[in-house]
């Protein structure tokens, strides 16, 4: 267990997470250990949710929250979804973990709304996730029992999703569109990028990958392009990763309208999150 603290980090008022590497947790941590933990994680209820607010490059407001599971281990801390969001995928625990995080957001969503933040939440849904045959059903269940105003709910997804089965990931898209919620598209540019896509698919919003935002000149050329796109398709776009003035003052340049980043806020417990809230501007 000594080993698996090398991943996790203490939150060192920060909230800042271990960086971690995927080669050792390979040789650390048995297989059935790790999933023996994780599926005790959910019953005890160790996953917290962060959240990290989308913000309106023009006016500087808050216009939308990213909703972050973390683990909070009893021992080891906070724990990086880098490191346990793909053992849930392989386990098979992603798809309840994924709807327990879509619960609380959709849960935040209207008790911040009842405060006067009608924000936007989205929350991230993995391959495997998408894939399941319950996804639409679960989701239904989780805007009826919250009673949450679908139109306030995005869902993050990769590109991979949409290399997948080409029919059935455009009738999902599509029956979650006509349930009210929008679809973003997660890290874009850094995946099989083909522009069909976003022709063929009810997407919303374009999150440009951090990468291109904090990189070089070459990646930023490509982030041009990106944004040329988005306005061209009429979608959002929103630069992630934004920690320095010098790339704010970049964003605003190519006048992408959102951005993300620890330059603005990291994400926070919602406790935090909804003090600092009553210090900034929505909508
Ligand atoms: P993501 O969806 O692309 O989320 C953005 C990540 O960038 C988050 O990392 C966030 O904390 C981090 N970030 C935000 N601003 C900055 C910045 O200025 N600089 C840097 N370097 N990073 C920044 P986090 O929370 O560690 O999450 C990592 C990934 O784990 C997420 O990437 C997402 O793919 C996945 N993930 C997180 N929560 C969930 C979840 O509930 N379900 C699923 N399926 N995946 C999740
Ligand atoms: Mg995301
Ligand atoms: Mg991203
Ligand atoms: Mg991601």
């Amino acid at each position: 267990n000594a080993d698996l603290a090398m991943y996790a980090a203490k939150e060192r008022g920060r909230n800042t997470l271990a960086y971690f590497d995927g080669h050792m947790a390979e040789t650390v941590r048995s297989r059935t250990e790790l999933e023996k933990e994780l599926r005790q994680a959910l019953e005890r209820e160790e996953f917290e949710v962060y959240f990290q607010p989308r913000v309106d490059v023009a006016t500087n407001r808050i216009r939308a929250v990213e909703a972050l599971v973390r683990w909070n281990h009893p021992r080891l801390g906070l724990v990086s979804p880098a490191y346990f969001i793909p053992a849930c995928e392989t386990m098979g625990l992603i798809g309840a973990l994924g709807l327990w995080v879509l619960a609380q957001a959709a849960h935040q969503q209207v008790a911040w709304a009842a405060q006067g933040w009608d924000l936007v939440v989205s929350v991230n849904l993995s391959p495997r996730q998408f894939a399941s045959s319950d996804l639409l059903h679960d989701i239904t269940e989780v805007l009826r029992q919250t009673g949450v105003n679908p139109a306030r709910m995005e869902l993050e997804i990769t590109e991979s999703i949409l290399l997948g089965e080409d029919q059935h990931v455009l009738n999902v898209l599509r029956e979650l569109s006509a349930l009210g919620l929008t679809i973003a598209l997660d890290d874009f540019g850094t995946g099989y990028s083909n522009l069909a896509y976003l022709q063929r698919f009810p997407v919303h919003t374009l999150k440009i990958d951090k990468t291109f935002i904090q990189d070089t000149d070459a990646n930023r050329s490509l982030a041009e392009l990106i944004v040329s796109l988005s306005n061209l398709m009429k979608l959002t776009a929103v630069a992630e990763g934004v920690e320095t003035q010098e790339q704010l003052d970049w964003v605003a340049r190519r006048g992408i309208a959102q951005y993300q980043g620890y330059l603005y806020a990291r994400p926070m417990p919602v406790r935090a999150f909804t003090n600092w809230l009553r210090n900034h501007p929505v909508g």
